[in-house]
């Protein structure tokens, strides 16, 4: 059986590397940590399948992805919430790129900061849809190909949030303390096979997660990055290469990381 080749930090850094010509497919990588992946594992020379709703952000990546090193791009258009749609998706896509190494199951949101009590139901319904059916959806269209072709690596994105709830955050973090616990049931699912599972759980990230999560208000998104260093997309991304590049026997179960500003979701070093 093959398995992903592996090498150090230092040399995954510096050499076409272990992840060369490897299928990574990423959901949601139009904007933040899934474009910061896509990204990275470009500059390792991998195959890149990349997909989300604004499609047209991924073609714009496209000519820098091959630029940094990507082996190969293939674009497509892919709303997670539909479950048909995502099986039609990975059965539709030619055999080499059906055969997906590295799944970054990436797409994901929140939205609204409101009391439970007065939270917007169809806020509540996205982030479920999305953040957990999603995920699910895209898990199994992808896990069963590996499973047969003996090999692969699933990274999800989880959050400081499964952990620790925060005010105005319930349903949000719920639906990452979901993601945590399919994380880990899916690790031992795949117990007697070589496809590995890691979830990588940041802390606050600056992107366009809170200008999302306040439906477009820039100023008031902008407020949460104030006086503090948060972690950029391009550290996830770190993490999460660094996850995929381990010798081929060890599973890194979950990273989690914060700024240095940062000790858990309620808890920040804000400089005022
Ligand atoms: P972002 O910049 O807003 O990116 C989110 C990505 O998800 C976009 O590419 C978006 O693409 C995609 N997406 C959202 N809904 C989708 C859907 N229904 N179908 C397909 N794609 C969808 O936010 P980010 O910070 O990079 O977030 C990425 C992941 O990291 C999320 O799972 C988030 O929960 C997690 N995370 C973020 C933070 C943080 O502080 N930023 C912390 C912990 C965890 P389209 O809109 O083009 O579809």
């Amino acid at each position: 059986m093959q398995q992903l080749a592996i090498s150090g930090y230092d040399e995954r850094m510096g050499k076409r590397s272990e992840v060369e010509d490897h299928v990574v497919f990423i959901t949601g990588a139009s904007s933040g940590i899934g474009a910061a992946c896509a990204l990275a594992f470009a500059r390792g020379g991998a195959r890149l399948l990349l997909s989300a709703r604004r499609v047209e952000r991924l073609e714009a990546m496209e000519v820098e992805l091959l630029q940094a090193g990507a082996a190969a791009v293939h674009c497509f258009h892919l709303d997670v919430q539909n479950r048909s749609a995502v099986e039609r998706a990975i059965a539709d896509l030619s055999q080499e790129w059906r055969a997906i190494d590295v799944l970054v199951n990436n797409a994901g949101l929140s939205r609204g900061l409101d009391k439970l009590w007065e939270g917007k139901p169809q806020d509540w319904e996205e982030m479920i849809e999305t953040n957990i059916k999603g995920m699910l959806w895209v898990a199994r269209a992808v896990v069963s190909g590996m499973v047969v072709r003996g090999r692969g690596h699933v990274v999800n994105l989880g959050s400081t949030a499964q952990d620790l709830a925060y005010p105005g955050g319930a349903v949000y973090c719920g639906t990452k303390a979901a993601v945590k616990l399919i994380n880990d049931g899916l690790r031992q699912d795949l117990m007697g096979t070589p496809v590995r599972v890691t979830s990588i759980d940041p802390g606050m990230v600056e992107t366009e997660f809170s200008e999302v999560r306040f439906h477009g208000d820039a100023a008031r998104a902008a407020k949460v990055y104030q006086n503090i260093t948060p972690l950029t997309a391009d550290d996830v991304a770190d993490a999460v290469v660094w996850a995929v590049t381990r010798p081929a026997h060890v599973n890194i179960a979950h990273v989690l990381m914060t700024t240095i500003d940062q000790a858990n979701s309620l808890m920040f070093n804000r400089r005022t």
